[in-house]
């Protein structure tokens, strides 16, 4: 990896994630690159979904005192209203006040006479502005981790507008029309905060990451030149007039030491590995929606038939909760006798390795920007089912502008699953999709390469971070 083994250098950077895998994964796998580069590193985090400091030796980490637990439980049916719980969340009480009181602790160790490296600065994730006020406060430089795509990040700073030109709220008659300013992207791909119980609380988070990037040294995103080339140039020039520089250093987990086990709050079940290996190459579909996305029972069955019926080998992850209202989802009656031996489910996976076992030939996918990145890097060409937020984003540049797999849109019904599974796994049109993921692929690795443009991105970030410490 370049830069690794680079002379160690008296600076220290604080990061801050969002306690939510998809926010703690790719700040973790940021915290790595950055020690691996010579920095000092600390991790302020919550009590709740904490990670485990035992699996980065490297790091420090930091407890910081808040009430988001309390906060998040007490959000509808206990944190399952995504909006709710990540409003809670960014909006803990406490929050602001611990992390100043951690911020200034690492200062004071900082200017010890030969004591602990400077602090440099403070990376937050895109949502925390209560901790970058914390920062502020105490004349801490931060910068902003985008733990979505470049697109995604235009998208949320487009609300005004989409409202303003009438895209927005969404009709039934305007759901197949062009945003024309945002291509390739449609009406009904437009996450609507008009359809939430609270508007105000939606189009509030969707505008913390354009408040947070605005206020701060520099803005960091998890993807690379040669999938968001024209996102990243668009970004890179109307943050130039404020003197915000941009990082594409994605995809994270390939610039890092720290693997899919150290970032998982689950335990992941390595069992599938072995048999990944009983199976023949290029023929399981894996199949996962994350962390946080809920199916009704109705659409749990019906994905449970589609894939019985499409007759393909399956590696599926049903997580506790996975189902709205249920702890532990039964499979339909009959199910595992029409998939024997061809079928394997399992509550939680170790995602990375299973992506890149040769066994997997296609990934159902709920399109979250972790998993996304973490399939195209291994050139496997998906199943799209956004549910909700930047994912809708995701699943429409899958099909359209990348074409590296096939978008499943409206009600999720067996016959379609089983047509699509199909589709994507065989046939004419199946097989440009999966070619134009090896291309893809070999352009992710490129960018990770000394040279690559992600790599250099990694650099430029580390000597932005020692200009803040003097
Ligand atoms: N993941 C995992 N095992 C699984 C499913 C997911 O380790 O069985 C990991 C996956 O590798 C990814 C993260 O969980 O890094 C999910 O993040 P993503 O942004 O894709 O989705 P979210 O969970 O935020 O919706």
């Amino acid at each position: 990896m370049a830069g690794v083994g680079r002379r160690r250098r008296a600076a220290r950077v604080a990061l801050m994630p969002l306690p939510f895998q998809g926010h703690i994964t790719p700040m973790l796998q940021l915290a790595g690159a950055l020690h691996a580069r010579g920095l000092a590193v600390t991790v302020l985090h919550t009590a709740f979904n904490a990670p485990d400091p035992t699996r980065h030796p490297g790091l420090s980490f930091v407890s910081v005192p808040d009430a988001i637990a309390d906060a998040v439980a007490a959000t509808a049916n206990g944190g399952a209203d995504r909006v709710a719980a990540m409003n809670a969340a960014v909006e803990a009480p406490g929050l602001a006040e611990g992390v100043r009181d951690a911020l200034a602790s690492l200062m004071r160790l900082g200017e010890e006479e030969g004591g602990e490296p400077r602090l440099a600065c403070l990376v937050i994730d895109a949502t925390l502005t209560a901790a970058q006020k914390a920062a502020s406060g105490l004349g801490l430089p931060t910068l902003v981790l985008h733990t979505c795509s470049a697109a995604c990040f235009r998208l949320f700073g487009s609300y005004d507008m989409l409202y303003d030109k009438g895209y927005l709220p969404a009709q039934e008659s305007n759901l197949l029309l062009p945003v024309k300013e945002l291509p390739p992207l449609q009406v009904r791909d437009l996450f609507d905060p008009s359809k939430l119980p609270n508007k105000e609380i939606g189009l509030k988070l969707l505008n913390l990451a354009s408040e947070t990037t605005a206020s701060s040294s520099g803005a960091i995103f998890n993807t690379f030149g040669a999938l968001e080339a024209q996102e990243l140039e668009i970004i890179r020039n109307e943050l130039a007039a404020k003197r915000i520089p941009i990082f594409a250093i994605g995809p994270l987990h390939k610039l890092t030491s720290i693997d899919g086990k150290g970032t998982s709050l689950l335990n992941q079940d390595c069992t599938c590995i072995e048999w990944l290996d009983t199976q023949e190459s290029g023929c399981v579909l894996y199949v996962s929606f994350g962390s946080v996305v809920n199916v009704t029972l109705d659409q749990f069955t019906e994905i449970a038939w589609g894939l019985a019926n499409s007759g393909k080998p399956f590696l599926w992850v049903v997580r506790p909760g996975l189902v709205l209202g249920v702890e532990k989802p039964e499979l339909p009656e009959g199910f595992e006798c029409a998939v024997e031996g061809r079928g394997k489910v399992i509550e939680w996976a170790p995602q990375q390795e299973v992506l890149a076992h040769s066994a997997i030939s296609g990934f159902w996918t709920h399109n979250g920007w972790n998993s996304t990145l973490e399939g195209i890097f291994e050139g496997v060409p998906m199943l799209s089912k956004p549910h909700i937020g930047d994912q809708l984003v995701t699943g429409r540049y899958v099909e359209d502008r990348w074409k590296i797999g096939i978008l499943l849109e409206g009600v999720l019904e067996r016959g379609k699953i089983e047509k699509a599974i199909t589709m994507l796994m065989e046939g004419k049109d199946g097989m440009e999709i999966r070619e134009r993921a090896k291309d893809m692929k070999e352009k992710a690795q490129l960018c990770r390469e000394s040279s690559g443009s992600s790599q250099q991105a990694v650099d430029n970030l580390v000597d932005r971070i020692l200009s803040f410490s003097g």
